[in-house]
Parts: C-alpha cells; structure tokens; sequence
C-alpha cells in the first residue's frame, strides 16, 4: 500500500488540480482496500476512489478524507473461457486492444473510450449485455450484484466478469475502427465536452474563435482545442471559468448548450 496524509491532490490528478486531500492511498488489494475504508468510517472520513482521472476535475478546496486509486491485483485480466474476469483498474483501451487481438467480441462500441475499466462501468452505457456481473466492495468483503444494482448503490466496483463472443481477430479490429471512426467525425476520444449532435466540435470551437483561449495557467490549446488543459500551476476554479465562458460564448454564438463531460469533485473551490 502507498499512504501519503496530507497529500497535495494536484500531484496525482489527470488535470494537476485538487487541493491536500487527509490521505492519498493506492491500495493493492482487497484486503487493503477493506482496510482503509473501515480506518476511514472509524474517524467519519470520505473515502472517494479516483479512476485514470480522465473525467474528473478536483476542486482547489482541502479534502477531508481519503482519495483512494485501486491498484496491483484490480489491474488483472484472467482471460478464461467461457468468461473473462477484469479488474477495475484495467485501462479500458487496454482490454480493447487484448479483446481484439484474442479474437472476443463485444466490446466495440467502447473505442475510443479513455479511462479506466471500474469508472467505466459505474457511468457508461455500453457494458450492459456483457458485464454478467460486478464484484462490489461491500462490508470488507468482495460482493457480487448485477451492474444495475452495482450503479444504483454507487458501489466501489472491484472487477467484472465479461461474457465475451468468439470472433475472428480481424473483424473485431474492423468494427473497433469503424466506432472510432464516426466517433472521431463529431468528437475525439479525450473530449471534454458533449458534441452537440452531428456538428464536429473543432469546428464548433474555431467558428467562435476558442483554440488558444488562455486563462492565467489554464487554455483551451489551438493543437487540441476540445481539450481543458492546465498549463502548469493551474486552478480547478479557473478551469471552471474558462468552462464557462466556452460554453456561454457558444450558446450566444452559435445558438446551443455544450455539455461538459467533466466531473467535478471536492468541496468548493
Ligand atoms: C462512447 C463514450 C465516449 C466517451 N468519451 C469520453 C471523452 O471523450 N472524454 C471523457 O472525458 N470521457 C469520455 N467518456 C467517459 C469516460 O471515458 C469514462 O467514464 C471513463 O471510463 C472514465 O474513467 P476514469 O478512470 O478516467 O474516471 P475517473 O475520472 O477517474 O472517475 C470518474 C468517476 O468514477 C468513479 N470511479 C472511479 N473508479 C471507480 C470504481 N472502481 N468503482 C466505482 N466508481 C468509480 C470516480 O469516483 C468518479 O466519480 C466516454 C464514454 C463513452 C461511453
């Protein structure tokens, strides 16, 4: 187990924002995931896990609590027949390639997808025929539940098991190109917006002149305009305005609402 108290969140963050967070823990295990969230009920702290971070902003505010990132054995895949079992922190492009490559369909109309496997599926749409069932921690204790029960709770998901469709290696490869591919047409992978239906985001962004928006550390980069980025020494309440601005200079230009995919966390900024 890693365990840094008092730890700067901003240093383990995808966006490098967050202010101290009460303990910053990446756990290896089951038994030592069990362990820090029953510390953390003994002393009434928020126990949060953080995926890859690709969707998450964390407020500049201190956390009061522990910010956890599963690692070790929930970055597994056991590749058995007649199902796979993979663990939570498995990078979701990761098993899409392996998937692939092994020939097993069925999760195609993920590529393209960024992030890790558990935050996947506790948001996305997507794993519904083929996540069979979820392990959840429950009471210290690897529980297993269907995946709506496993959203409903907002349970701390372990690992899936995935029922998979033999396919020839080729066609699988075919059908994740062409997801990316019309995906790529209004979005890109790593977006941090909703594309309004049909019309590409990098277009909508240049029409209203965003690509090289900058705001003190944070700018929406002219090589990656649908991109937030913090240059260095950024604020999450400065990405918040610029989020803002972005979105109110595309609604009074261009006439329409631009969604965020981003989740913001922590206390106020
Ligand atoms: C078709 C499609 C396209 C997408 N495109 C984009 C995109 O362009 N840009 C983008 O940002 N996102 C996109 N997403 C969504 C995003 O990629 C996924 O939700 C992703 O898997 C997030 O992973 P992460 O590990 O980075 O999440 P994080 O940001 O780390 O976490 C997100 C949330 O999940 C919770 N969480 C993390 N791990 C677990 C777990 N094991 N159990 C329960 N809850 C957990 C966290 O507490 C947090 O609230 C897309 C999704 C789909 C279906």
């Amino acid at each position: 187990m890693i365990l840094r108290i008092d730890e700067p969140l901003a240093r383990h963050t995808a966006w490098r924002t967050g202010g101290r967070c009460g303990a910053w823990v990446v756990v290896a295990s089951l038994a030592e995931l069990a362990e820090v969230t029953a510390e953390c009920r003994a002393v009434d702290w928020k126990c949060t896990l953080l995926g890859h971070g690709t969707r998450t902003v964390w407020r500049d505010a201190p956390v009061v609590g522990a910010v956890v990132r599963l690692g070790g054995a929930f970055g597994l895949v056991e590749a058995e027949e007649p199902a796979w079992r993979v663990g939570a922190a498995v990078p979701l492009p990761a098993l899409l390639a392996r998937a692939a490559a092994a020939g097993r369909a069925g999760l195609e109309d993920l590529a393209g997808v960024p992030g890790s496997v558990g935050a996947s599926l506790a948001l996305d749409p997507g794993w519904e025929a083929i996540a069979t069932e979820v392990e959840v921690l429950h009471r210290g204790k690897a529980h297993r539940v269907s995946l709506a029960e496993a959203r409903d709770g907002k349970k701390m998901i372990l690992a899936a098991t995935l029922a998979l469709r033999p396919d020839r290696p080729d066609a699988v490869r075919r059908r994740l190109d062409r997801v990316l591919g019309n995906r790529t047409r209004t979005t890109t992978p790593a977006s941090s917006w909703y594309a309004p239906s049909r019309i590409p985001l990098r277009e909508v962004f240049a029409s209203v002149q965003l690509p090289r928006v900058r705001l003190r550390e944070v700018a929406i980069p002219a090589t990656a305009p649908e991109m937030l980025i913090n240059l260095g020494g950024g604020t999450a309440s400065d990405l918040a305005l610029l989020q803002k601005s972005a979105q109110e200079r595309v609604k009074s230009t261009r006439g329409f609402e631009l969604d965020s995919r981003v989740l913001w966390q922590g206390g106020a900024t």
